[in-house]
């Protein structure tokens, strides 16, 4: 009842987009934002306009239906974002998911917060992490931890 979902592994939102655009139906896409969509330690100032562009651009695909930009982190002046949000725990409800919509994408750097959440609404995991060398050692163990048990919940996709 619960099988493993399809996850892959991407390097860029370049490939996010790519893998959505041939793909089928108005796709939901579920972002994480640090390290996902923005490099970690950014101050305000850079954050917000990074994040706002990388939201801008993947709502600009005609095969993308909305964009959830959601962080465990604070708002950090970011409007269009979800903050606070509880991954992998996320209800349906606070993500508005409850009434009918197509394919769900989940897109992160983390498997134990954006992975368990892709597998828990069965939606198709891409890994992307942009910043793995100059991380904080909390984040680095945490995804360590996320690779060993990767293979229970999700096989790869070509
Ligand atoms: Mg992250």
């Amino acid at each position: 009842m619960f099988g493993r979902m399809p996850m892959l592994d991407v390097r860029s939102l370049d490939e996010v987009m790519a893998y959505v655009e041939s793909g089928e139906g108005e796709q939901v896409i579920i972002s994480d934002v640090d390290n996902t969509l923005a490099p970690q330690g950014l101050s305000l100032a850079e954050f917000g306009p990074l994040v706002n562009a990388a939201i801008d651009r993947l709502e600009a695909n005609q095969n993308v239906a909305r964009v959830i930009a959601l962080t465990n982190g604070p708002q950090r002046q970011v409007d269009r974002m979800v903050s606070r949000g509880n991954k992998p725990w996320t209800s349906r409800r606070r993500l508005g998911l409850r009434g009918g919509h197509g394919p769900v994408v989940v897109i992160g750097d983390q498997v134990l917060t954006d992975g368990l959440l892709a597998w828990r609404l069965r939606a198709t995991f891409m890994h992307l992490v942009i910043d793995d060398e100059t991380e904080e050692r909390r984040q680095a163990t945490m995804r360590r931890a996320g690779r060993i048990i990767m293979a229970l919940f999700f096989r790869a996709k070509e």
